[in-house]
């Protein structure tokens, strides 16, 4: 039986930059012997408008029966003043639940080529190449109780809980482990385990999993000098694991060293590895149907989709090889290309990589 993905292009950029990756899916299918269907349904924006609802009962069953989910992007302005329950966003956070996806995979990489679109330094960050495994549907987001209440002396108080079973450390700790088998086999589990209770159990159990991963080297850091470190020294880091808060602030701060938004995908993962991949940015809705947004985080996202949900390397580290190749011949969209140089479209982008692919064979 041939593998299904969901493809979901959003609002905004979403359509034009899935349209590229969709054309490197194709490539593969065509000429490098990937058997997949790809199958499309409405989300966001564009599917309240047609159906009334962010996350329609078919996209959400499509998701679900799909053996990986692509999604382009979704939100814009027309949409902000919607109740909370329509608005676009909801329909991640819905997907993320009802597909119990726990584990977010921040990859932040920085093609040699493009250093210079970084803040810092290019001999710091230039060939960075580092993996961010966040937990993302427990921590402090969402642990009862919460609120903001009065107190017996008049004052407000605003509290919430921070809470993690062993389960949900044990299996995001897992997945960690197993992104670290791919890669280069070292594990920083980033913690406070000197305040926090929650802390000091993540960390027992991190040191519990390594026995079941002996091929990985697992270290331990505090997350304010994990911050301190990302800024120093990022290329020290292999794969980082990390509750939903701090996972939330460090990847942020990762994708910045590389000073690209364009440039980066993203996984939200299950315990079987069934994902949805996405790229980090939102909709750009300031340049939106004009076929000037870079599709190469949504290309890399391909490229994790078939890592990680379809267990095809091979492929994926050719999809990665032809967009590195492609940067080398000095293709750049707006976004990417340094003053003076000439940008392509969002489509000559596709195609070049494409080409580079076909060559490549
Ligand atoms: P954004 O990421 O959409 O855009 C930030 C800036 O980066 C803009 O100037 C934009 O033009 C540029 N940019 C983003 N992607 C680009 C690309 N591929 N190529 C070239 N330039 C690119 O963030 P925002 O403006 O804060 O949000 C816009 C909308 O997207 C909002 O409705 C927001 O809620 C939504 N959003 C969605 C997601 C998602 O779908 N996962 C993530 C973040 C924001």
């Amino acid at each position: 039986m041939s593998l299904k993905i969901a493809i979901l292009p959003g609002d905004g950029i979403g359509p034009e930059i899935v349209a590229e990756a969709e054309k490197v899916l194709a490539e593969l299918r065509a000429g490098c012997g990937f058997d997949a269907e790809f199958e499309h349904a409405r989300v966001g924006g564009t599917a309240y408008e047609a159906e009334g609802h962010p996350l329609p009962d078919a996209t959400l069953a499509l998701a679900r029966a799909a053996d990986a989910i692509l999604l382009g992007s979704v939100g814009g302005p027309q949409w902000d003043g919607l109740e909370r329950a329509l608005r676009p966003e909801q329909a991640l956070l819905a997907l993320r639940a009802e597909l119990g996806l726990f584990a977010n995979l921040r990859p932040a990489i920085l093609y040699p080529q493009l250093a210079g679109a970084s803040t810092l330094k290019a001999e710091i960050v230039s060939g960075l190449d580092l993996m961010i495994v966040r937990e993302l549907t427990g921590g402090i987001y969402f642990g009862q109780p919460r609120g903001i209440r009065r107190r017996d002396d008049g004052q407000r108080e605003g509290f919430n809980t921070l809470l993690y079973s062993e389960h949900e450390i044990e299996r995001i700790g897992r997945s960690a482990f197993a992104i670290a088998q791919k890669r280069a086999g070292r594990l920083c589990s980033v913690d406070k385990a000197n305040v926090l209770e929650c802390s000091e159990l993540w960390r027992e159990v991190m040191n519990r999993l390594a026995g079941d991963y002996p091929d990985v080297e697992l270290s331990h850091m505090y997350v304010d000098n994990a911050a301190m470190q990302l800024v120093r020294a990022p290329k020290q880091f292999d794969v980082m694991v990390t509750s939903n808060m701090f996972g939330d602030i460090l990847s942020d701060a990762a994708a910045m060293l590389t000073g690209s938004i364009g440039m980066l995908p993203s996984a939200s993962l299950d315990a079987s590895g069934k994902g949805m991949y996405e790229p980090i940015h939102g909709s750009a809705p300031d340049i939106a149907g004009q076929g000037v947004a870079n599709p190469l985080a949504t290309i890399l996202s391909v490229a994790m989709l078939l890592r990680y949900s379809l267990d095809e390397a091979a492929l994926a580290s050719r999809v990665e090889t032809a967009v590195g190749d492609v940067l080398d011949r000095g293709l750049r969209t707006a976004d990417i290309a340094a003053a003076g140089e000439q940008a392509v479209s969002t489509s000559a982008m596709g195609d070049a990589v494409v080409a580079a692919l076909r060559a490549a064979q």
